[in-house]
């Protein structure tokens, strides 16, 4: 098989389904192709894990020359960036072929790939659900079989809700694992790019190749990096694994909280031990994280004001109008809810009583990590209270959106690494997903615990 082979199967899968799926914004047909046959002339050489392998990347992180839109009407005319994501750098240097850009919430704000301004992307196991968000494209592009790689990014669920919803294996790496260079900013203190992939190895190999220290982020953390595909091998015998018994109260679906515990008992079965612990705080985190992540998007959303960024109103007569039509026409409504929120957490009078609160709470949540890790390895529950939803289910009522990432957006607040993983199928046939969090920078952990599962 050759490179020229593998592209083309990847073209004819999305030619074939995507007009039910939605998955790609933007195809990069003929520069994939070309490369293709580059690649092709050095097949049989030394080659890396990754040579010549199709992969997606979410329409947030930076590609040069590369339409990269955020999911947004405001970026709809940025066609042509001016560099790479250090991400995607790193998996050029590894001789990876880009086949498109993958559908998302807008500004990655959203938990069912709706916000998009574009098309919503639908769940490939049955088109009546969503996918999840935001990086709702990048999950059912692998679970459809377009592509088996994409990268995502994950703020407070974004990459392991979709990788739940669309039955994929998807891991949120510990913040500061990943450089953040090149990816537009939603809430710089959570995000975190991470890998989709269908299996627990391709989802090592993929996140070897983005790890690393980047000058270029000052948050990237300066760390020895192991070798995932081979800390995955090792067997889960004596591990000790806590369930947080917050993670299966009221509100978690009984057929997930079944598959979680059935997922359970096969590690028992390994040789592994599980108890139930608490992390008391997590009733907290939906406000904290709120408050915190739309503060920072308030001020991280200031530069797209029509003069450096994207699309400027064409009905400005004068230089306020063209920062107000400009916002006004190019944001949706999410958006707009995110910054009226985070602008109103920030201003005087109101930040000790918000913000400021908002950051003891995720230190506190923090702490509740930091105490169960001092007993336990690693930390197992469900990915998401119920399974995907339907199209248009919560569409209206941001609320109940915002709750359905109850069990993911702890982990985020907390910097620590969580990976989703298939465990099961609903009555209605949607996949339901194994959430596994680790410690910090022990990926390794998480990956060996997700194999044994496999
Ligand atoms: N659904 C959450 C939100 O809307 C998380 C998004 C994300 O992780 N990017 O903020």
């Amino acid at each position: 098989i050759t490179v020229s082979d593998l592209v083309s199967e990847s073209y004819n899968r999305i030619q074939a389904v995507d007009g039910q799926v939605n998955a790609f914004l933007t195809l990069n047909e003929e520069a994939a192709r070309a490369k293709a046959k580059q690649l092709d002339e050095k097949l049989g050489g030394d080659a890396s894990a990754l040579f010549g392998i199709p992969l997606g990347v979410k329409d947030n992180i930076v590609t040069k020359g590369l339409r990269t839109t955020c999911g947004s009407q405001f970026l709809d005319n940025f066609n042509d960036p001016l560099y790479d994501a250090t991400v995607v750098q790193k998996l050029e240097a590894q001789n990876t072929v880009t086949i498109g850009k993958l559908n998302m919430d807008e500004f990655a704000m959203g938990s069912s790939t709706e916000n998009s301004s574009y098309v919503p992307t639908k769940n490939p196991w049955n088109t009546d659900y969503v996918p999840g968000g935001s990086s709702g494209g990048s999950a059912a592009a692998v679970a459809a079989g377009e592509v088996f790689f994409s990268l995502g990014s994950d703020t407070g669920g974004s990459i392991r809700q979709p990788a739940a919803f669309c039955g994929v294996v998807g891991l949120k790496p510990t913040y500061g694992l990943v450089s953040r260079f090149g990816l537009v900013a939603f809430a710089s203190s959570l995000d975190q790019i991470g890998p989709l992939t269908r299996t627990v190895e391709d989802n090592a190999h993929l996140l070897q190749a983005i790890v690393g220290h980047d000058k270029m982020d000052s948050t990237s953390a300066n760390i020895d990096i192991p070798n995932y595909a081979d800390a995955m091998k090792q067997d889960v015998k004596g591990l000790k694994i806590a369930v947080p018994k917050e993670y299966l109260q009221e509100g978690v679906a009984p057929e997930v909280r079944e598959a979680v515990l059935s997922a359970l008992k096969v590690y028992e079965n390994m040789g592994a031990t599980w108890e139930e612990v608490s992390l008391p705080h997590s009733r907290y985190a939906v406000a904290a994280y709120y408050l915190l992540s739309s503060s920072e998007a308030s001020a991280n959303l200031a530069r797209f004001d029509g003069v450096r960024y994207g699309v400027r109103s064409e009905k400005a007569e004068n230089m306020l109008d063209m920062y107000k039509l400009s916002r006004s026409e190019g944001f949706g409504d999410e958006v707009k809810r995110r910054i009226m929120l985070g602008t109103f957490a920030l201003s005087s009078g109101y930040y000790d009583a918000y913000y400021k609160k908002a950051q003891k709470v995720r230190t506190l949540i923090k702490n509740d990590f930091d105490k169960v890790f001092e007993d336990y390895d690693i930390i197992i529950g469900p990915t998401t209270p119920t399974p995907a939803f339907k199209i248009g289910e919560k569409v209206d009522d941001p609320l109940t959106m915002y709750a359905n990432d109850i069990l993911t957006i702890p982990v985020n607040l907390a910097g620590v690494p969580g990976m989703s993983i298939p465990c099961g199928l609903s009555s209605e046939g949607l996949p339901i997903g194994l959430q596994i969090i680790g410690k910090h920078f022990d990926e390794s952990t998480i990956y060996r615990t997700a194999h044994a599962f496999e």
